[in-house]
């Protein structure tokens, strides 16, 4: 038995006219020969009713929520709806559909609600269905815990479901299908010339989702490359077949795509930049900062330490419970909200030199002001206002002429 796994997000399963193409893609495979695991998010975008961000209005959240766990139980309904109805619209196309929550298709979570870590995913209920039906459709972003209780694995946690189910069953292929042609050399939404990209290494992809390109959940990337199952990121809409993700060499292209010096800009907002200022000789209050901050589950990123203080990021919904906390410290910390983070990612670009130079210069061209910077082997970030990330990503884009990068490639 060939099982392919399909995942559709939020938008392609939205309608009845977008859920026809899914159908058709469902249809192509079924005629291959293959047997289908389906992965569904939970219907469209708000304010459709049975979207995420609808149910999370719901409970007014975050204001008023109390209970992580019930949270859970809410969240965890948007995505069975929406197994049942592209179930049910695959049987009325005759295909032989059934539907499983994310407990019934074998999740095994731990009880960290709301970002609950997959600990196990046993696919004997999937296997057993396979005898009766062609097509399982699975809800995404769930599972439950050893005592029962339902949870969910994080927002954008459908990649997940399917990179989890592809590794439990050794699939040949996982297909991420989305609203864009692809993975791009920017979010198409802010670049207009961003273009899709054939092939990028799990890595590249890795980096450029934990910095904000949500094509996909880097999680699912890290899951795939583990189990050594290639990705296709493609669009519903399209016959295209979008971007492979696989390990560096592509021997059917005969290309090291290790080579290429910057894939892609990512970009993150709504991100707090805190400076805490101190004495040299106060020098060990460094560490209790940032263990207040671990205590009070704060993420903590961009961290530059120096005898005179540290600077570092926070996301910009703990602005408020790390000031705080740094003030209890007895602290008078230095607050720059509305910030945001644009990174260059390129598996080449380890040891070329030139590639920092190039972004400082793309973007003091444009009068945009650096307000700290950080690299690695893969990635160099910039720290920059929210208001000029639509101009330092477009201009990072044209620096590194990405808009040119399949002719660079082959
Ligand atoms: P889905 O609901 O299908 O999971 P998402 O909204 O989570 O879709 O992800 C798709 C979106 O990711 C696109 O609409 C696009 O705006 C955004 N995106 C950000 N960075 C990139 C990128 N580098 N390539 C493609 N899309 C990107
Ligand atoms: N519906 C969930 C979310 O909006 C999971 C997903 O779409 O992958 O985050
Ligand atoms: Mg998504």
């Amino acid at each position: 038995m060939q099982i392919l796994i399909q995942k559709f997000g939020g938008t392609s399963v939205q309608s009845p006219e977008n859920r026809d193409h899914v159908v058709a893609h469902i249809k192509k495979a079924l005629v291959n020969d293959y047997k289908l695991i389906v992965v569904v998010s939970a219907l469209g975008r708000k304010p459709d009713p049975y979207a995420t961000d609808t149910l999370l209005d719901l409970v007014d959240y975050p204001a008023n929520y109390n209970s992580k766990r019930e949270l859970d139980l809410l969240l965890s309904c948007g995505e069975v709806i929406s197994s049942i109805v592209l179930s049910n619209e695959l049987q009325k196309n005759h295909i032989r559909a059934t539907a499983l929550t994310g407990a019934q298709a074998g999740f095994l979570t731990n009880d960290d609600f709301n970002k609950a870590k997959i600990k196990q995913v046993n696919p004997e209920r999937i296997l057993h269905e396979f005898k009766t039906h062609d097509v399982i459709v699975v809800a995404g972003f769930q599972g439950q815990t050893e005592t029962g209780e339902i949870t969910t694995i994080g927002r954008g946690g459908s990649d997940t479901t399917a990179a989890a189910l592809g590794a439990a069953l050794k699939v040949e292929r996982i297909e991420i299908f989305t609203d864009v042609n692809g993975i791009m050399t920017a979010d198409p939404s802010v670049v207009e010339s961003a273009r899709p990209l054939d092939v990028v290494t799990y890595t590249e992809i890795c980096n450029l989702a934990y910095q904000g390109a949500k094509v996909i959940h880097p999680r699912a990337v890290e899951i795939a490359m583990q189990a050594e199952i290639p990705i296709r990121v493609r669009s519903t809409y399209l016959d295209d077949l979008g971007t492979l993700v696989t390990a560096s060499r592509v021997d059917d292209i005969d290309v090291d795509i290790s080579d290429r010096l910057v894939t892609g800009i990512a970009h993150m907002d709504k991100i707090t930049q805190v400076k805490v200022s101190m004495n040299e000789e106060e020098h060990y209050l460094q560490s209790d900062i940032f263990k207040a901050m671990a205590e009070a589950g704060i993420s903590v990123d961009f961290i530059n330490i120096s005898p005179s203080g540290v600077i570092y990021t926070i996301p910009t919904e703990t602005t408020a419970k790390a000031i705080n906390i740094l003030e209890t410290l007895g602290f008078k910390p230095e607050i720059n909200e509305n910030c945001a983070k644009v990174s260059a990612v390129g598996a080449g670009m380890t040891g070329v030199p030139g590639v920092a130079s190039k972004i400082v210069q793309a973007l003091t061209d444009k009068g945009i002001q650096i307000l700290q910077s950080a690299d690695s082997h893969t990635t160099i970030w910039v720290l920059i206002k929210e208001k000029d990330v639509k101009l330092a990503v477009n201009a990072l884009h044209d620096a590194f002429a990405l808009n040119k990068i399949n002719e660079i490639l082959v």
